[in-house]
């Protein structure tokens, strides 16, 4: 059986660790390899790897650092489809879909590429007289990151990259579903010339964390995952001094208004509700119609209904199986839930097996209507491939709906009404809007910005929010005199 390996200071090496978790094919529950939970002293270990590489990576010039991530682009480019390949093998995914979670990891890279100018500071000259202030950007030290199971190559990429081009170095702790995808990444990042210690990646579940989070070493703790986890992490990290950025759960709602193109609409929500069944932070999972817009709803329960889920290489596939038996479990009982809290299920797929894979975690496309705000299916994040439709009156009914909703990752809104846009992209409590876009997901140029109870912190994930949550800023003020020193103290705070 393959024990996966920790990487600590520049070595891929087995743990020590009696402890293992295993790590399955969703498709079949068969076990592919096995986990470590990093003992207590490999941990150390990382650390002081990190710490120790900090001393150096951070004076190597950050045009050297740029060049790593540009050789580390091209790798990820070379191997996007045998990375894809690990990852639709231990997620489910299908192919395609895996190949667009290494992609938007790429695309991260290549913002970190651009790292001289994005640490640039900033100068303002005289100040005051023979005075120039200026402000530096600085790594702050040992970073570490926390990343959940659904995209194992797209998120440890919104984490280390960036911070290791702005000169600090990293503890990556993956999901311990999915640890391979990562390990991948992490010998491609060896292969680009990253020193050893600049990445190390301990494995294993909530007791390999919580060292991290009250080490004195470690600056700051980058999340991705569920709210308790996020909610806990926060408090954790931010209660033993370290910056934390904690991205969490969503309830992403998208509005439809009787004006928008029926097509457009019928065909973006198909994909953007069930897609990767849905397990996706900015899935779709409730549709709110609008007015007349309602009579949609049928029509596309039927769409949805001929979306097959199947195997990762299967070309035919829409999506693959639930992470784990566990997941099934869950999503199971709240179709359960919202049958007997007197939603109509248009749509279910709780039935549904693939033929020589009944062991696996496989539900089938669901469609709710009649779902009301009181109902489990609204109020929890169902991570399953579960779409709940709604209805509303008006436009403003439609915001206080999303406004109310605690969750504020993503939202998006189909009209061809530019006052109605506006009125929605401005008024919604929602950090990412889509107009006519179903899943909002920024470019790295911009920030992943998650509101609510989607996210703990102030600066938000890559983009230059990324640059700052990973620097600490330094302001210089300087005079230098031509002539004679001037006679006298100066017994005032201000400059002169
Ligand atoms: P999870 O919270 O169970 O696990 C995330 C990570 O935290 C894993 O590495 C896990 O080992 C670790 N962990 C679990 N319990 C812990 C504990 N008690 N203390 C410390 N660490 C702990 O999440 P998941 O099931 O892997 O991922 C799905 C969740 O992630 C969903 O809620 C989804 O919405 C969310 N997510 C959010 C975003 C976003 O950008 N907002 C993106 C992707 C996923």
């Amino acid at each position: 059986m393959h024990q996966v390996p920790l990487l600590i200071n520049g070595q891929m090496q087995p743990s020590a660790t009696s402890q293992f978790i295993d790590v399955t094919n969703p498709a079949n529950n068969q076990v592919i390899a096995q986990t470590p939970c990093a003992t207590e002293q490999e941990i150390e270990q990382a650390v002081s790897s990190a710490q120790q590489a900090f001393e150096s990576w951070r004076n190597v010039p950050v045009t050297e650092r740029a060049r790593v991530m540009m050789r580390y682009q091209a790798l990820l480019k070379e191997h996007q489809r045998d990375i894809a390949e690990i990852l639709a093998k231990e997620t489910g995914k299908t192919f395609d879909d895996a190949m667009g979670d290494v992609w938007r990891g790429i695309e991260v890279v290549e913002q970190a590429m651009n790292v001289p100018s994005l640490m640039m500071g900033e100068t303002v000259e005289n100040v005051a007289r023979n005075i120039d202030t200026y402000s530096n950007t600085q790594p702050l030290g040992v970073c570490v990151g926390i990343t959940p199971f659904n995209f194992p190559a797209m998120i440890p990429l919104w984490m280390f990259p960036l911070a290791v081009a702005c000169g600090n170095t990293f503890i990556l702790k993956p999901s311990e579903q999915d640890p391979m995808t990562p390990m991948r990444l992490a010998e491609l990042f060896k292969e680009a010339g990253a020193p050893d210690g600049v990445l190390n990646i301990i494995h294993g579940g909530k007791e390999q964390v919580e060292p991290l989070l009250t080490h004195p070493t470690i600056k700051a703790v980058s999340f991705v995952g569920s709210v308790p986890v996020g909610q806990h992490i926060y408090r954790t990290a931010t209660a033993n001094m370290k910056r934390a950025q904690c991205f969490a759960g969503a309830k992403n709602h998208t509005v439809i208004m009787p004006d928008a193109n029926k097509e457009h609409v019928l065909n973006n929500l198909v994909g953007a509700s069930v897609g990767a069944a849905g397990q996706r932070c900015m899935a779709i999972s409730v549709a709110v119609f609008v007015g007349e817009a309602q009579e949609w709803i049928p029509e596309l329960a039927e769409r949805i209904a001929k979306v097959k889920p199947g195997l990762w290489d299967n070309k035919e596939a829409a999506f693959g199986p639930l992470i784990s038996p566990a997941a099934k479990q869950r999503v199971l009982k709240l179709i359960q839930s919202g049958k007997d809290q007197g939603a109509t299920c248009l749509v279910d797929g709780s039935e549904f097996t693939l033929e020589g894979y009944e062991e696996g975690n496989w539900v089938g496309p669901t469609v709710f209507s009649d779902v009301t705000a009181d109902m489990d299916i609204y109020q929890q994040e169902i991570f399953g491939p579960v779409l709940c439709t709604m209805g509303a009156d008006s436009l403003e009914d439609a915001l206080t709906l999303v406004n109310d909703n605690p969750y504020g990752n993503g939202t998006s809104i189909f009209t061809n009404s530019g006052a109605a846009a506006r009125k929605y992209q401005r008024e919604v409590e929602v950090g990412q809007v889509g107009i006519n876009v179903p899943i909002p997901v920024p470019l790295p140029f911009f920030s992943f910005t998650g509101w609510k109870n989607s996210f703990y912190g102030d600066l938000h994930a890559y983009g230059k929010q990324g640059i700052r949550f990973y620097t600490e800023t330094k302001t210089i003020t300087s005079r230098w005199l031509e002539n004679d020193i001037p006679g006298g103290p100066n017994m005032t705070i201000s400059l002169s």
